[in-house]
């Protein structure tokens, strides 16, 4: 296959500037420009949800209806999906729009439970995918399916989504950004696939402890696994990180492919960022300190010259770590430091997080919510970024860290060890902290080594400079997913 002409669909169920909750959106947005910025001819496609109709204003970019309506079954109930599109970037999005499915508040879920129709929801976005691509009567090469909310789509492909079958000769690529979602279902939903019979038996690639497991069928079904990072590649093949599918990676013909995510390095840039008080570079850092007074004014802390800033964006999930910072967080906050943090998730996470608020008014203040600018000037005016994570398929935040110089302080685990050097293994070559275990005592002696190298500030200077002349562009990566596109 030329790469040059290969004509990829990329199918996601969120991505930047439309809809997000997280990681996934930065690779939906990103990577699909960078690919088309190489020459390849790659499309998008992702649900109309309520965000995506009322972000166009401020993510600047504007949907208009396409001719295609189209019938999808699932089971017995035809139900009409109406296609728009974008185009935004020189990359075009396709939106599978139905207003009961996906006109509402959130993508996935409230803040104390998933909706109880995400499979319906998302079968029935797989299916008008492959209706689409039917209906367009233009073939791709390369189906790209990321996530659970894509794991069915090779079967979709062969079967049809009447379970009639269907010629294509697409090939296709399963990419997983975190295991722990594999959109599992209680087994008398199968018939809502339409595919042929009525019993899990029949398809041992769908089942998954008596339930079924979209993600398990992508992995199986699709023609090559790929993943966010070459350590979480090796990582999910043990019972440890593989979440009961470790067995099925193991067994794939050929291992998972691990390929770390880059930078969006325009959005994310100190020296033009439009969210930012002052901007700066890495030859001229003194920006920064102005970012870090008016953060910590912003969150209602007084500036003291002489406390290092920690900070912290993220889902709040037991992913994160979370519960190693609580369990830290006493000795923490006696170094001294001052510690802004910004999050939403679970609700015990947020109260939990808002106590701290009580408990040290001085030094610590946070921000529950999901806000994309205040995110960035935290990035910009933060010393130290705490991502412990337990687990952490590639990670972004350590990525804009290290381009804002902002130290990234991570777990040894998935993509933060591809990504962050210790500085304590090779001090000159290092640009953060590495724990070395998972445990609140490896977090605090890091948060300890990063209080006293912010008082060396010639040494804090160097390292910082070194971790914001790091690449981490796309462009390094986007090349490997076009070999890997080759490859299928
Ligand atoms: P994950 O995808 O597991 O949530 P990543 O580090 O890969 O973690 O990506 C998280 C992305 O979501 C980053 O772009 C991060 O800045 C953003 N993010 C997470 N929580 C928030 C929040 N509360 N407000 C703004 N941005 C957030």
């Amino acid at each position: 296959m030329d790469s040059h002409n290969s004509r990829v669909l990329f199918v996601s169920s969120e991505s930047r500037p439309f809809a997000s909750t997280g990681g996934l959106s930065d690779v939906a947005d990103a990577l699909p420009v960078e690919l088309n910025r190489k020459g390849l001819r790659v499309e998008r496609i992702m649900p109309l949800f309520r965000a995506v109709v009322d972000g166009q204003k401020k993510g600047g970019y504007s949907i208009h209806r396409t001719p295609h309506t189209l019938v999808i079954p699932l089971g017995m109930e035809l139900i009409p999906a109406d296609i728009y599109a974008c185009e935004h970037q020189n990359t075009l999005t396709y939106f599978v729009g139905n207003e009961e499915f996906f006109d509402r508040k959130e993508l996935y879920a409230l803040p104390h439970r998933e909706y109880r129709d995400n499979f319906e929801r998302f079968l029935f976005f797989q299916k008008a995918v492959v209706a689409l691509i039917d209906g367009l009567g233009r073939p791709y090469d390369v189906v790209h399916c990321n996530d659970w909310q894509c794991g069915l789509i090779p079967a979709l492909l062969e079967k049809g989504i009447n379970g009639t079958g269907r010629d294509g000769q697409e090939k296709t690529l399963m990419t997983i950004h975190n295991l722990a979602y594999q959109g599992v279902a209680e087994a008398t939903k199968l018939f809502l696939t339409n595919l042929p019979g009525n019993t899990l038996d029949q398809y041992p690639e769908l089942e998954f402890y008596g339930k079924l497991n979209q993600l398990k069928a992508g992995l199986v079904g699709a023609d090559r696994v790929s993943t966010v990072s070459p350590t979480y590649a090796r990582e999910i093949e043990t019972e440890s990180f593989g979440c009961g599918l470790e067995g099925v990676l193991k067994g794939l013909d050929t291992p998972v492919k691990g390929i770390v995510n880059g930078v969006n390095v325009e959005q994310w840039n100190p020296e033009t960022d439009p969210a930012l008080p002052a901007n700066y570079t890495a030859k001229a850092l003194s920006g920064k300190e102005q970012c870090k007074q008016a953060l910590l004014k912003e969150f209602g802390l007084s500036y003291h010259k002489e406390l290092p800033l920690f900070v912290l964006i993220s889902r709040l999930v037991s992913q994160k770590g979370v519960d190693l910072i609580s369990q830290a967080m006493e000795n923490m906050m006696q170094l001294p430091l001052q510690f802004v943090l910004l999050g939403s998730g679970q609700e015990e996470y947020q109260n939990m997080v808002l106590s701290w608020q009580e408990r040290w008014p001085e030094n610590f203040s946070c921000f529950i919510g999901y806000d994309a600018d205040l995110s960035h000037r935290i990035e910009a005016g933060g010393d130290f970024f705490l991502m412990p994570s337990v687990f952490e398929p590639c990670g972004l935040n350590q990525l804009y860290s290290l381009r804002y110089g902002t130290l990234p302080i991570v777990n040894r685990v998935g993509g933060l060890v591809d990504t962050v050097q210790d500085l304590r293994l090779d001090a000159s070559h290092g640009t953060g902290f590495v724990m070395s275990a998972t445990s609140p005592e490896s977090l605090l002696e890091c948060v300890r080594e990063a209080t006293s190298l912010f008082h060396d500030k010639k040494r804090l200077r160097t390292v910082r400079q070194r971790g914001m002349n790091q690449d981490v562009s796309w462009a390094n990566c986007a090349g490997e997913y076009i070999e890997l596109y080759n490859s299928l």
